[in-house]
This record gives structure tokens, sequence and C-alpha cells, in this order.
């Protein structure tokens, strides 16, 4: 069984919904986009338990939840926390902490033992083995993970369209956890008919749908929902 706990399930600016991020097995932060530290309370999961982060890209509904979670960090001593995404992940981080925190951010980095990693196409963090492929979201870079979990492959994509590398990440996963924007096909971003459709294309994988605009696709997550899989 994989534990997801989900803190947020939404598109950028949904009304109905927070934005995204997953916990795994309570260890793994994936996307950040949610109120972090508020909704781990909430699903009792231990801030300070986090043993890495994976984002699969740089927008702000899937990352700007970091300077809080990475403050509580400097201030609870824990152990090691990388981070892990696309190329230029270092410079993004250290931007945003640095508006959010000032000059006293440098100091919190070393606290909290943050170290950045750029993802490869297969590699090993927190004792986790993972592959990552680059998806297809517009001008933005975007890597979806393939996570190796005691004999479970976890599939999380972030933001795409569907495209082969799409096919190729849920390819033969238990669990995979993929967008479902909003009925409208879009050039960036997966539609509810076709989230169905890659769900039945991949009938040996258990689908669950997050990133939603509005509404409720058949399949999808709720907020604060957890799920055993
Ligand atoms: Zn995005």
């Amino acid at each position: 069984m994989v534990k997801l706990a989900f803190l947020g399930t939404g598109a950028a600016f949904s009304l109905e919904r927070y934005n995204g991020a997953v916990v795994v097995e309570g260890r793994l932060l994936l996307d950040a986009g949610a109120p972090l530290l508020h909704h781990m309370h909430r699903l009792d999961i231990d801030p300070g338990r986090i043993e890495a982060v994976f984002l699969t890209h740089f927008h702000g509904d899937h990352a700007l939840g970091l300077p809080t979670f990475l403050l509580y960090r400097a201030f609870h001593p824990s152990g090691p926390l990388p981070l892990l995404g696309p190329p230029g992940i270092a410079d993004w981080v250290e931007q945003l902490c640095r508006l959010a925190w000032h000059e006293d951010w440098p100091g919190f980095r070393e606290r909290a033992r943050v170290t950045y990693h750029e993802a490869a196409p297969s590699g090993r963090i927190a004792g986790v083995r993972y592959e990552s492929l680059a998806l297809d979201h517009g001008s933005m870079e975007c890597r979806g993970y393939r996570l190796h979990l005691d004999g479970r492959v976890l599939a999380y994509a972030g933001d795409t369209v569907v495209s082969p590398a799409l096919e190729r990440l849920v390819e033969g996963a238990d669990v995979a956890i993929t967008e479902a924007t909003s009925p409208h096909p879009s050039g960036v971003h997966t539609s509810w008919e076709q989230a169905q459709a890659l769900a039945a294309r991949h009938p040996g994988t258990r689908f669950v749908f997050n990133h939603v605009a509005a509404g409720h696709p058949p399949g999808a997550a709720r907020d604060l929902e957890v799920i055993e899989v």
C-alpha cells in the first residue's frame, strides 16, 4: 500500500480547491502549492519528517508553499532536506526565498539543511529510487517522476498535456497521479476527457486525478483526502 495525502488538488486559480501538493507515506512531498504547514497539521503529518521534496515545475501554484515550510524546517531542525526539480531549481528557490526572507535566508537555508538537485533521468534521493521524464507544459520546463516505493511504482505528472512522455511515465505504474484540469482541452493541460482516456489505456494502473479547476471529474481526489492504494 502507498499512503497519499492530498494537501491540495486545485488548478492555479481554482475558487473551490487549494493549489496542489501531495505527501507520500508521510515523508515525501510532491509539489508545494497548498498551505503546506496547516494542511499537514490537519492530516497529522509532521513537517519535520519530510525527507525530500519533488518539484515538477516552477509555476506558483506548485511551489509557493515552500517559503513558510522551509522556515519551519529552519526553526525545527531535523534531517537533511533535498529539493529535486527541473534544471534551474537552485536559482528559482533561492530567488523565491530571498524575496520572502531577505538577508536572513542563507542562515535559514543552512539550518533547514536544504540542498538542491536537478532531476536526472534516474537517480536516488532520500533512499528512494526515481526516474524523471520531461513533460510538455508549454514554455515551462516540467518533470514527471516515477518513484519506486517498496516494490510499488508511483507515477506523478504535475502539469502536462497528454504526450508520449506522459504515456511512458504512467506505463506499468501501480498508481498514477495526473492532472484533469477542466472539461475543455487546452494547449498546456490535460482535460477531463483526456484524463479518462489516458486511464483507459492503462487499465492496470490506479489513477487519481488532481489539478482540477472547478467541479469534480470522476476519479479526482479532494482536498485533505488521504488514500491508501
Ligand atoms: Zn503549471
